[in-house]
């Protein structure tokens, strides 16, 4: 299988890589030539099977040809067997035809280490095929850095580099960054913003001197193995639910469009799915484009749900490229105008293709305090902020006889002050995770300078080219 461009002037590419590469060369996103099918056969045969073998079996259309069978076969097994629940994803029901997907059982007690955990391995073994040394740099705000750190650590042929605000992220995720004792991952706490680290990555992606001295990627979640990844679990929850049979909505609390275009996917492969509701907090530029048409940033504001403050939307590129019929003019001149204006209009026609398939909403910081409060009175279940928005706008989209699946994207206990502030209660910290709390720190301070960053970077990274 091949991979093509959004913007449709970069190579296409294998998946092996469209891994290594992140982004195109183009600045656009990778998706594949075609969208391999699967028949309702095999679909229907996910029923009772462990969630690593439905892994296997929805990936190795996209990696055919790269990486052989037994390869992604262990790979999946390792990855999820990081996890702590038995059934890795488990569904839990909150009312007649409600549920919740729980996606936070993986290390670091969110749904990013579905795609983290399988990202870092199946990244180790293609450099090791390659004898190639890879630097990943990340920045992060918290949850991202500490998925790469504990998806990547001990790994053989990679350093990974993750840079985050000193004093602006919790001590339990500052731990989950600083205590592996891993000698390939270096923490580096910022003395400044997080944009201010989203911003020294960003220069040093952009440097031609790092460029020509060190092979770098990112991990963000534009990679389009991270995407593969998560299209597993729409397959394996649906069918527990009756699919194919019956069709599904999902309900996807939604930042960067990630995770919900991997519900899309599913869809594309022949998973039939009701309307995928598209949930988010205030800082809402999908929910206002689904309703208005017109793309269109905004400044960021702080919420309890702090992985979804983001002001574009980087994954719905991929959705914008289907919808034009994947004319990469169009996306083309579409990104230009919202780099230069700030805004974007879609046209009708990809409109209404977009609002087939998807609806969307948004939930203010009231709401998702009272959708707090409500949840664990009325069910028992306790969700976290993230959560609470896929549980609370998807209660708008409900269709009597559909099943509606909410996606639990991380565990209360990561956000543990709003939701006791909430509902009163505290989120016991699941088991295993009291060693986090008393290990050895091991980071570095760096002041927020582009000329300090890069020097560390230089003498740290085990791949420094020396031809200059
Ligand atoms: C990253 C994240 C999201 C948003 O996912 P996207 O793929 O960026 O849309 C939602 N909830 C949590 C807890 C996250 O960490």
């Amino acid at each position: 299988m091949k991979y093509v461009s959004t913007r449709g002037s970069a190579p296409a590419l294998g998946f092996a890589d469209v891994l290594l590469a992140g982004l195109a060369d183009d600045g656009g996103l990778y998706v594949p030539d075609t969208w391999p099918q699967l028949s309702p056969g095999t679909i229907a045969g996910f029923a009772g099977q462990p969630y690593a073998v439905a892994a296997h079996d929805v990936i190795a259309p996209f990696v055919a040809g790269e990486i052989a069978e037994a390869d992604l076969r262990r790979m999946c097994n390792e990855a999820y067997a990081t996890f702590r629940h038995r059934a890795t994803a488990p569904l839990v029901e909150i009312g007649p035809g409600a549920w919740v997907l729980e996606l936070f059982h993986g290390p670091t007690l969110a749904f990013k280490d579905f795609a983290m955990q399988l990202l870092a391995r199946l990244m180790d073994h293609v450099l090791a095929r390659r004898n190639e040394r890879i630097t990943l740099l990340a920045a992060t705000s918290g949850d991202t850095g500490g998925a790469a750190v504990e998806a990547f650590a001990g790994r053989s042929n990679i350093d990974l580099f993750v840079l985050f605000p000193e004093g602006r992220v919790s001590p339990f995720q500052q731990r989950q960054m600083t205590t592996t004792g891993a000698a390939n991952v270096h923490a580096l706490a910022v003395k400044g913003t997080f944009d201010d680290c989203q911003a020294m990555v960003k220069a040093a992606f952009n440097s031609r001197d790092i460029r020509r001295r060190l092979a770098i990627t990112g991990v963000n979640s534009i990679n389009w193995a991270r995407i593969v990844a998560q299209v597993v679990y729409y397959f394996t929850a649906a069918v527990a639910l009756g699919a194919p049979r019956v069709p599904i909505a999902f309900s996807v609390p939604t930042g960067n469009f990630g995770d919900v275009f991997a519900g899309y996917v599913a869809k594309r492969m022949g998973l039939p799915l009701a309307k995928l509701i598209v949930a988010t907090n205030v800082n809402d530029i999908l929910a206002r484009t689904l309703a208005t048409g017109r793309y269109e940033t905004r400044g960021v504001h702080a919420t309890t749900s702090p992985s979804m403050d983001i002001q574009v939307s980087s994954n719905f590129e991929r959705l914008l490229f289907e919808a034009c019929g994947r004319d990469a003019a169009t996306v083309r001149r579409l990104m230009a105008e919202l780099g230069t204006s700030g805004s974007f209009a879609i046209d009708p026609v990809p409109l209404a293709a977009i609002r087939e398939d998807f609806a969307g909403g948004m939930a203010d910081e009231t709401e998702v305090a009272a959708t707090m409060a409500e949840t664990v009175r009325e069910t028992g279940f306790l969700p976290d902020p993230h959560t609470a928005i896929g549980i609370a706008v998807g209660q708008r989209f409900r269709q009597p006889g559909t099943p509606l699946v909410a996606l639990a994207t991380a565990h209360p206990a990561k956000f543990a002050a709003a939701v006791e502030a909430a509902t009163g209660r505290t989120p016991p910290l699941p088991e295993g995770f009291a060693h986090l709390m008393s290990g050895k720190e091991t980071l570095t301070v760096i002041a927020s300078d582009q000329r300090s960053f890069e020097d560390y970077l230089l003498s740290h990274a085990g791949a420094v080219k020396n031809e200059v």
